[in-house]
């Protein structure tokens, strides 16, 4: 740290993303990337849209909103589009976390939480998942502050029915309640359909899982239309032009081949089925998945141990060291050829 760095943000701890370590080709299944590339439309918006660089993208985002907007049955004015939705994710802190209204969010789940809300100053609660790991939803009745909740939950990969979630959002009128859907399109409910009754509910999601383009950064928040101008207040005092316009037109070019990213995602299901299964005949525990991850344990092999003769057999797998989950490791669903790779590895180091 220098002697310039001021000191609000001297006990500041940031985010650690997952390693992307150059020493060797890696079989990467540490940051939940999609194993497909994107569907060719957008290749071609991307070359499209590189030869107009000398201009600045729209800061309205306009033709990738209304596309999402028709998409996801919304009016334009209820999307937002950010670089990532850790953006959309840290304006909605921003502006909706506050010393009155200081946030909720269980204890086991998107590390960037507790760092957006370090960062903003804003007061946080974590609350206990249950020893399952579910989500114990009655913890959120009436909690009276603002409630972030991922949906599936990351890195259990387990989801709540959209039942659950309305309750949540109907409990706490007074509060925004925000939910990260990052991975529902593996297998949850999504509450965009439940915007136009809650004017307390913001949804995220993100191009990076689902629709191949982690390298692009793009994601989005869906809520009734006063939330997202409350967000664009926030947006436009930050960078108005945070979706550069090769990955605007990236976007509309994936929506607009959908049946692709639809079939991919049908792919990585089956995977996961394959994987857990897998897993469980060599005695792990695995979490049931909703998402393109499984988080699983062995009875037999210390987490970070796994972790590491992964590492060192040329695969990459998540370890967290949080006390709670420290036994587990999160594992991106990758090809069929992938995971059969992995099985192989697991069981070599199961022997030795
Ligand atoms: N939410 C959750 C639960 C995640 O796991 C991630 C991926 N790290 C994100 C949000 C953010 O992803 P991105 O910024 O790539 O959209």
């Amino acid at each position: 740290m220098s002697r310039f760095f001021s000191e609000k943000f001297a006990s500041l701890v940031p985010y650690t993303p997952g390693e992307q370590p150059k020493d060797m080709q890696y079989i990467k299944l540490n940051t939940n990337e999609s194993p497909f590339p994107p569907s060719p439309g957008v290749a071609a918006a991307v070359a499209e849209e590189s030869g107009k660089l000398q201009m600045y993208s729209d800061p309205e985002s306009i033709t990738l909103r209304d596309k999402l907007a028709q998409v996801y049955g919304v009016k334009r004015q209820q999307v937002l589009v950010t670089n990532g939705s850790d953006e959309v994710l840290n304006f909605a802190f921003m502006a909706f976390g506050s010393e009155k209204a200081p946030l909720a969010f269980p204890d086991i789940t998107y590390g960037f939480y507790p760092v957006f809300a370090e960062l903003n100053r804003i007061p946080y609660t974590q609350i206990p998942l249950r020893e399952d790991f579910s989500i114990d939803v009655q913890d959120y009745m009436g909690i009276g502050k603002t409630v972030v909740i991922a949906n599936p939950n990351a890195p259990s990969g387990l989801n709540l029915p959209l039942s659950d979630i309305e309750a949540i959002v109907k409990s706490n009128p007074d509060n925004v309640v925000i939910i990260d859907e990052a991975y529902v399109d593996f297998g949850a409910q999504s509450a965009v359909q439940l915007v136009d009754r809650y004017e307390n509910l913001l949804v995220t999601q993100t191009f990076s899982k689902s629709r191949s383009m982690a390298g692009a950064r793009l994601g989005f928040g869906i809520g009734n239309e006063k939330l997202i101008a409350d967000l664009n207040t926030i947006r436009y005092s930050t960078n108005p032009y945070n979706v550069n316009r090769m990955t605007e037109f990236a976007g509309v070019a994936a929506l607009e081949e959908n049946d692709y990213y639809m079939q991919n995602v049908q792919t990585i299901i089956c995977n996961r089925q394959w994987l857990s299964q897998q897993l469980r005949e060599l005695g792990f525990e695995v979490l049931d998945s909703s998402t393109n991850f499984v988080f699983a344990r062995s009875p037999r092999l210390d987490g970070e141990s796994l972790y590491r003769e992964l590492k060192q057999r040329g695969i990459l797998v998540r370890h967290f060291s949080q006390s709670r989950i420290e036994q587990f490791n999160r594992i991106t669903i990758g090809t069929m050829e992938q995971m059969e790779a992995l099985i192989k590895q697991i069981k070599d180091i199961l022997e030795a």
